[in-house]
């Protein structure tokens, strides 16, 4: 895509793969689940959103389509509910040039080594999602380490969200939120990070929040990296305030070019792709004057490094 930077590869490292399966397990989910047949139609009258057919590779040619449209490469695809590993793997088979899958793991769930293993290994997915908060697990709970030891031995990618989290459409349908964030601490993250460190860890939006905690994390653990990804509204709750300007400032202090994947979070069509997040990103990156080679690194070559090959 051709950028203040020049002419780069743009890759996102953060696009939720809002998948038939996910909504009707949502639906499925609610006090009074709506009748299997017009799901679609009641969940139509509470999002303006386009749902997708049962078919997975139908909604990634969607996605596909949009990225081509947008100028970006590449981007990595969030299976978002637990038990979606296969719509997100169809995605990527569908286009494996053009896309590399995360999905959600509950560690709370039976056999979740067995789970991971399955998904990076026959599935080809390349990270696991881990939200402590919302499935009330410590990351120092004992079914880690041998889920790590999965990621390990397929080379793969560890997704942890910490601080704030708000997911807009559970709210929408009435779900629980109640979501711990004391458990969705970034120090929390160090000491897996610390036992693994061949395999990288991203931490979404800059740590969500716990900015401080973040920094820290990220200055004891080399492997761990953060996703610049969505408005970044985190910045407003701060006992200090700090713009999104002073947040890369101080995350290229302490994590270098090397360490930062930019990412939209980007979710649901008709919307698609969220160029108000590259651009607002682009042009903090270009008021901090950096280098176009880090810049390139940021907005696209690290995701290579992490999910390429
Ligand atoms: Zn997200």
């Amino acid at each position: 895509m051709k950028t203040p930077f020049g002419d780069i590869q743009v890759a996102d490292a953060h696009v939720h793969f809002f998948s038939h399966r996910f909504f009707q397990t949502l639906a499925s989910q609610m006090t009074q689940p709506p009748p299997e047949a017009d799901r679609y139609a009641f969940l139509g009258k509470i999002v303006p959103w386009e749902f997708p057919e049962p078919d997975p590779t139908r909604l990634a040619e969607r996605w596909r389509m949009e990225l081509f449209r947008q100028g970006v490469s590449k981007a990595a695809l969030i299976a978002s509910v637990p038990g979606d590993e296969e719509s997100v793997s169809a995605a990527v088979r569908a286009a494996p040039d053009r896309f590399a899958g995360y999905f959600m793991l509950d560690p709370n769930q039976e056999n979740v080594a067995e789970r991971a293993a399955w998904a990076l290994g026959e599935l080809g997915l390349r990270g696991v999602c881990l939200f402590p908060a919302m499935h009330r697990f410590s990351l120092r709970d004992d079914r880690l380490p041998p889920v790590l030891e999965a990621v390990r031995a397929h080379r793969g990618v560890v997704f942890v969200h910490c601080g704030i989290l708000k997911v807009a459409i559970r709210e929408k349908l009435g779900l629980p939120c109640r979501f711990d964030v004391s458990l969705a601490n970034s120090l929390d993250v160090c000491p897996l990070a610390l036992d693994f460190p061949e395999v990288p860890f991203v931490i979404p939006h800059f740590g969500c929040g716990m900015f401080g905690e973040l920094l820290l994390a990220a200055a004891h653990c080399p492997n761990l990296h953060v996703d610049t990804s969505s408005s970044n509204d985190w910045v407003k709750r701060l006992p200090v305030p700090l713009d999104l300007a002073g947040v890369f400032r101080r995350a290229l202090d302490v994590l270098g070019p090397d360490r930062i994947l930019f990412g939209t979070d980007s979710t649901f069509f008709p919307r698609g792709w969220r160029r108000d997040v590259f651009e607002e990103q682009v042009k903090v990156l270009q008021a901090l004057n950096l280098p176009a080679p880090d810049a390139a690194k940021i907005l696209g070559g690290n995701w290579e490094r992490l999910f390429g090959g």
